[in-house]
Parts: structure tokens; sequence; C-alpha cells
């Protein structure tokens, strides 16, 4: 028996955890920070965890109320009705149920490089093709940036994708599209495309939401994550907002009971919890800047809870950060080999990442 051709497949490689690492080193998990994957340096919510507590003695029940519970919560969050807000396993699990929803086999998707790989191949999933913009700007280029967040850089790639990722502030650059980019790439798109503004980073920006954009456009879908400002990247929690002419298309397309009882109370609880969101994105602003003023490699103005920085040799680098206890994001896999992307982590984390990549830099440069 054959499977279906999955040669276009990827695997999708999490960064590895501590307790992985420390293993294969043969040391103690306690001399690790992990600054690799872009969680939450303060855990999850208090009220977060003692909901999850809670739930304990009702698991035994498919989770219809408390669905409907957290939508509703969402919606009035949102300013939109709740047949807009579409509850999903993780953000990732929302951009699959926005696939099922718009893709026929072969239809085409235009996605980000460097990019989150889930993008592609939650297309390829649902028998769709992918295409990539490159935001890199070509080198020789007049500009004194990198990167290029632009529309024009997503309108020249364009070529009749159904659907069209912006990710906002973007993984790994920690830059974002300004609002008056998403509206122009959904102005000079088709009627029939969709753009997906991904703001799996959307706490840790001052720039608004482009949930504000359905008031009056069909065209724009924008995912959310309770993974990143709520620490709750475990209990799989994530959800779209969508054009309100989609009406019930969500409940055609969704896994029944999309979020489990656990992450329903535990998002609910997370939502009430303002005080745990505003001392992340207070800790997140500190690290970042304190990575920019303190490290002396080129690092990237972000919006989001990491910062991108320039190393040489990727691998290289984050190997030995690994050895001295710090695990980084490679960026290599990102299609950056001269990159690493630091998590924000608390005060202390951050000083010790910043040390410690001071020490590796010197190092590689000295060999
Ligand atoms: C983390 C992340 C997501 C969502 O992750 P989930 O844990 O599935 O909610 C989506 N997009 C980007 C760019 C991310 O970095």
């Amino acid at each position: 028996m054959e499977l279906r051709d999955l040669s276009d497949h990827v695997e999708y490689r999490a960064g590895r955890g501590i307790e992985e690492v420390a293993r294969e080193l043969g040391r103690d998990p306690e001399e690790f920070v992990k600054l690799s994957s872009n969680e939450n340096p303060h855990g999850p919510s208090p009220k977060a965890e003692a909901a999850i507590r809670d739930a304990a003695s009702e698991v035994h029940r498919y989770p219809k109320a408390v669905h409907s519970d957290l939508t509703d919560a969402l919606a009035s969050k949102w300013g939109v009705t709740g047949e807009q807000v579409w509850v999903a396993n993780g953000g990732d699990g929302a951009l699959d149920y926005v696939a099922r929803a718009m893709l026929d086999p072969g239809d085409r998707v235009l996605v980000p490089t460097p990019g989150f790989t889930y993008y592609g191949m939650s297309a390829r999933f649902h028998h769709g093709d992918v295409a990539e913009y490159d935001i890199r700007v070509a080198p020789g280029t007049d500009d004194s940036e990198d990167f290029a967040l632009t529309a024009d850089t997503v309108l020249d790639a364009y070529d009749g994708e159904r659907v069209v990722y912006l990710t906002s502030p973007h993984n790994p650059t920690g830059d974002r599209f300004t609002l008056d980019a998403v509206e122009r790439v959904g102005d000079e798109t088709d009627d029939d495309t969709l753009v997906v503004v991904d703001e799996a980073y959307g706490e840790f920006t001052d720039a608004p939401s482009a949930v504000s954009l359905l008031d009056e456009r069909d065209d724009v879908a924008v995912l959310r994550t309770f993974s990143k400002a709520y620490g709750l990247a475990g209990i799989r929690l994530g959800y779209a907002v969508t054009p309100s002419a989609w009406a019930d298309a969500y409940a055609r397309v969704q896994t029944p009971f999309a979020a489990s009882a656990i992450a329903c109370r535990a998002g609910l609880a997370a939502l009430e919890d303002d005080e745990h969101v505003d001392q992340t994105v207070e800790t997140v602003a500190w690290s970042r800047q304190y990575v920019h003023d303190e490290l002396d490699a080129r690092t990237y103005e972000s919006h989001a809870n990491f910062v991108l920085v320039e190393v040489g040799d990727a691998t290289a680098v984050a190997e030995a950060a690994k050895r001295a206890g710090v695990l980084l994001r490679d960026c290599s896999s990102f299609g950056l080999p001269e990159h690493v992307r630091v998590t924000c982590g608390t005060r202390e984390e951050t000083k010790r990442a910043v040390e410690v990549l001071t020490e590796v830099l010197d190092e590689v440069v000295a060999e």
C-alpha cells in the first residue's frame, strides 16, 4: 500500500527542550536556559494555572458550553460576532481551518521566506501548492535594511494565489507590516484572494491589530494565539478572526471540539489576567532593549518577544552557546545561516544570554 505523495511535505522542527539537550550532553537540566522557542519567560498566567487544576474534575465531559464561553469572550474582546472567531488547537490549528475553508486541490498560496514553516505545511496537507515571496533585500540594493516587509515585496511575487500569508510581527526577523501595507495587499490582489495576517506576536507590538480591517473587508483573516504572551504554548490554543461574510463556515470545517475543556478554561482565565500579560510585555520590552544595547553584534529592531542577531556562522554559535548553557535558535533552517534568534527571557536569563553570546562571538572570531 502506498501513502499519498508526501515528497513535498517537510517536517516541522521545533526547538529542542532543555531535558533533551541536557541528556544529550550528560548535564543537569538546571544548568540551561531555553531561549529558542519564543516561550513566555514568566510561565503561564497564574489564573490560567488555577483554572487548569479546577477543570480536571470535568474532563469526562465534551467541552461544549466552555467552548462557546471562550468564543463569546474573544468576540467581545475584538468587537466581532461569535461566528467570526474560529477557536482551534493552537494558532497552527486555526491555520488548518482557514486552509480547509479556502483551498481546492491545486490552489496556490503565497508564503514569506524566511518564514514560519507551518503555512506551507498546512497548505500541502490540504492539497494546495506553495509559492514564496522573499523578504530579503537583494545584496547591493541601496537599502540599509536586510529585510523588507512591504506591500511591494508581496505584490511583486503575487501571481493570483488563493491565500497570502503576512506575519506581523514577523518570525524570525521581528519586523512588521503596517496596516496600510496589509490593506494595499488586500486591494491589489484578486477579489478571491484571502490575506491571512498572522499576529502570533501581536501583544508585543504597539501597532494596531488587523482585526480592525474586518469591519470593512471580507478578504482579511487574523490569526492570534495563547502560546506567546499568555504563556499557554503547552495547552495548544489559538484562533482566527474571520470575515463576517463567512457565517457558518467554521461549523462546517472544524474538528469536533476544536479545543479541549482544559484549554478553553485556561484561555478564559488568561483573558482575565491583564497583570500577567502586562508583566510579560514589560519584561520583553526591557529584554529586547538590553540585547540591542549590550550585545556587540548586529541586531534587528524587533516588535516581538525575540531578537534576530547576525553572528556569522549561526550553527557554530548556537552549538557553542548550547554548551555554555544557553539554547538559542539557529536560523539556518529558516534560510538564514548567519543569524540566531534569541527569545526575550527574564532579566537574569537575558543577561546570561548576552554574556554567553559575547564570549562565544569573541571565541568564534578569534578562531
Ligand atoms: C508561534 C507561532 C504561531 C502559533 O503557534 P501555536 O503555538 O500553534 O499557537 C503562529 N505563527 C507564528 C509566526 C508563530 O511564531
